[in-house]
């Protein structure tokens, strides 16, 4: 793939203004940037028949100069005429007026608009010479960074277009008949130097291109994986039996079931990929704690690994309670003695299980038997950092348990090389939430409502928007709240944020877990995970500063026990109707798909677990949100191609390794050459 550096007029500088501009350093990545919108320049009226307010491309003769009088802020005037009337070019440089001079014969481009009984186009975007190369009948506007011109854009990507090869057709005759479709090379120079104002199929063709190379990565990872040697898991189910004892309830049908699949993983001589997707509360502890026992009765080791510190401290536990064989516990704040303890217990296998943040996969850290590695709400890592977590065992089984519901699109795009388990019933005596919504304003009357909650010995979220960028206001009102909560509640009010140090935010949820404080003021540290079950109040302030599915999350923190809960949404006086709107949806539903559905439309979801996030290469051409059709037809045309050509060796299997290269996919198929 050729640089952009390997263009005419493209130097150093300008290579770099091209890579902001369009996130790539290769040729293809001028023509993957593509035009946000077209200016139709399309229409040639003589000046008579010239419409105020519209663009028009005017044939016309320079007739005179005019200078601006003397001491005003007057543009330069040049005026024309086509013999059917007179129109007026203005410009306020002298420089850009004097070059037309009398007798020129011009074609100029722009908005036309009526002066003083004249028609004028300040500053024409086009002014050539009749005889010298046409205006573009549609013109392409491109989003640019500051000191990129257009015109020198569309210059380089008029080069990149002559660059591309003959290229073999990747898709299949019966669908580009079938969708009309342009080829490849043809749908590139219909938007990048268009002749027509392009229509829906050839974004379409390009959006197809880039998801179907998705797909076809995503799967071949996906089949890689599953191919890869793993070990049978099996066990008599002892140590199960005897957790659940410890445990002191059985498994809910939908555990069972979702456990059943697990086993057949485990079970399995390949390598298990699975994702446990399961609502906030629907007990994916458990199950994860009867997979890793799993690995323990065939004499191997399990891991489990938490997104932070807190979390991985009470996974640790709840393990620790339901667990019949030693748990270990390994973060970065472990250390000295516990920490070498721990580090030696795995090495010799004497700590069958382990729970811990990513310290549990640093190096340094060995494992006698790492047979089951199982990461919590890991939703934000993309698929070459859980496919590394496995590294630490030969044939290391990977469990991935998200709390998100991630909607059907992102399953596709995100985790296509998992196979997904879902938990849908949550365990009985989960009391419904009660939500409600309550303007700021009315602060006094919430207070008053939390006096008499804690009166009957509730325990109580106070949970205050934390955003990276304003961290210092954030916590300052945050500490704020607290000492306002204090002085009225005195000392059963607690703070914990992230700003505190770990040992010191640590004690305080130990210390409102242990029911020693009864009202918690905290950031979304206790976002993910935080189990109190005699918590039944949420307060969440400004809820309007956070995202649905965030709030869903928060609000999972209450409804954890037998006593009925309350969620409580302060909000901004002056809501906008669609922050309204989305509180309104929260309030109404407690299920999480629908929510996370909502947020994923309302954000776009290109941001929700979009590239950033991920680690995988942005969508140049696709919007998956926007072409999920498009994206459940990719998907199903790859799982066809790789079954009739599991090495992409055919005729089409070569031409869609080009395609996997032009848009970064190719590291896929490297890993399958040396794995
Ligand atoms: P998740 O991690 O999916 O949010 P948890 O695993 O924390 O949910 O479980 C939520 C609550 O439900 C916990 O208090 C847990 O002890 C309880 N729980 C889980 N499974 C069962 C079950 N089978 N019967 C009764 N309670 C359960
Ligand atoms: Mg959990």
């Amino acid at each position: 793939m050729e640089p952009v550096a390997s263009l005419h007029g493209v130097g150093a500088r300008r290579t770099a203004l091209i890579t902001r501009a369009t996130g790539g350093t290769r040729v293809i990545d001028v023509l993957f940037h593509l035009p946000e919108r077209f200016i139709d320049r399309s229409d040639c009226p003589s000046i008579a028949a010239a419409v105020p307010g519209e663009i028009a491309t005017l044939t016309v003769d320079v007739v005179t100069h005019r200078k601006p009088e003397p001491g005003t802020r007057q543009p330069w005037r040049v005026q024309v005429t086509d013999g059917t009337g007179f129109a007026e070019l203005a410009f306020f440089h002298n420089h850009q007026a004097r070059s037309y001079r009398p007798g020129l014969k011009i074609v100029v481009s722009g908005k036309v608009e009526r002066f003083r009984d004249t028609l004028t186009i300040t500053h024409p975007k086009y002014i050539q010479p009749a005889d010298g190369a046409a205006v573009p009948a549609i013109e392409p506007v491109w989003p640019l960074v500051a000191d990129l011109r257009p015109s020198d854009f569309r210059a380089v990507a008029v080069q990149a277009l002559a660059k591309i090869p003959e290229l073999p057709e990747w898709h299949e005759t019966r669908l580009l008949s079938r969708e009309r479709w342009p080829g490849f090379a043809e749908a590139l120079r219909a938007l990048h130097a268009p002749r027509v104002h392009p229509d829906a199929s050839v974004r379409a063709r390009l959006a197809y291109d880039e998801l179907l190379a998705h797909q076809i990565a995503v799967l071949w990872v996906r089949t890689r994986e599953r191919a890869r040697a793993g070990r049978p898991l099996t066990g008599d189910g002892t140590l199960r039996f005897q957790a659940l004892a410890r445990f002191g309830h059985p498994l809910t049908g939908s555990q069972t079931q979702v456990l059943a699949e697990i086993d057949a993983d485990l079970a399995a001589p390949s390598r298990m990929l699975r994702l446990l997707q399961g609502d906030v509360g629907s007990g994916k502890t458990l199950v994860a704690v009867m997979a890793m026992l799993r690995a323990a009765e065939a004499g191997a080791q399990s891991a489990m690994m938490a997104p932070t510190e807190t979390l991985a401290r009470q996974h640790h536990r709840t393990l620790t309670k339901i667990s019949p064989v030693p748990v270990g516990l390994l973060t970065g704040s472990v250390k000295g003695v516990a920490r070498r303890n721990t580090l030696l217990g795995l090495q010799s296998g004497r700590i069958p299980l382990v729970v811990g943040t990513h310290a549990l996969f640093q190096e340094g850290v060995a494992y006698r038997d790492l047979a089951l590695a199982v990461i919590d709400e890991q939703h934000r890592f993309g698929v070459d950092q859980r496919l590394s977590l496995g590294s630490k065992g030969d044939a290391t089984d990977i469990l991935v348990m998200t709390a998100t519901p991630i909607p059907r699109t992102l399953l596709l795009t995100q985790w296509g090389e998992m196979a997904v388990s879902r938990l849908s019933e949550k365990p009985a005596g989960r009391q419904a939430i009660r939500t409600s919504l309550h303007s700021l304003a009315t602060m006094g009357d919430v207070t008053d409502a939390l006096a008499r909650a804690l009166g009957r010995g509730d325990q109580v979220f106070w949970v205050c928007p934390m955003v990276a960028e304003r961290e210092l206001v954030d916590v300052a009102a945050a500490e704020a709240r607290y000492r306002t909560l204090r002085l009225r509640f005195g000392d059963i009010v607690g703070l914990a944020h992230g700003q505190l140090d770990t040992e010191v935010r640590e004690r305080a949820l130990a210390r409102f877990a242990a029911g020693e404080t009864r009202l918690l003021v905290a950031t979304t540290v206790i976002e993910v995970g935080v189990d109190v079950p005699a918590a039944s109040v949420m307060v969440v302030e400004h809820a309007e500063r956070f995202g649905l599915a965030q709030l869903h999350q928060l609000r999972g923190r209450v409804g954890r026990g037998a006593a009925a809960s309350y969620c409580l949404l302060l909000h901004e006086d002056a809501l906008n109707e669609a922050a309204r709107r989305r509180l309104v949806l929260l309030r109404d539903t407690e299920d999480g798909f629908v929510i996370a559905d909502e947020d994923f439309r309302i954000r776009g979801g290109g941001d929700l677990m979009g590239r950033r996030q991920s680690g995988q290469p942005g969508w140049r051409l696709a919007d998956p949100v926007e072409h999920d059709g498009l994206l459940q037809m990719a998907s199903r045309d790859a799982a066809h191609l790789l079954e009739r050509d599991p090495k992409l060796a055919s005729p089409r299997g070569k031409a869609i390794r080009l395609l996997l290269r032009m848009f970064e996919r190719g590291a896929a198929l490297r890993t399958l050459a040396s794995g």
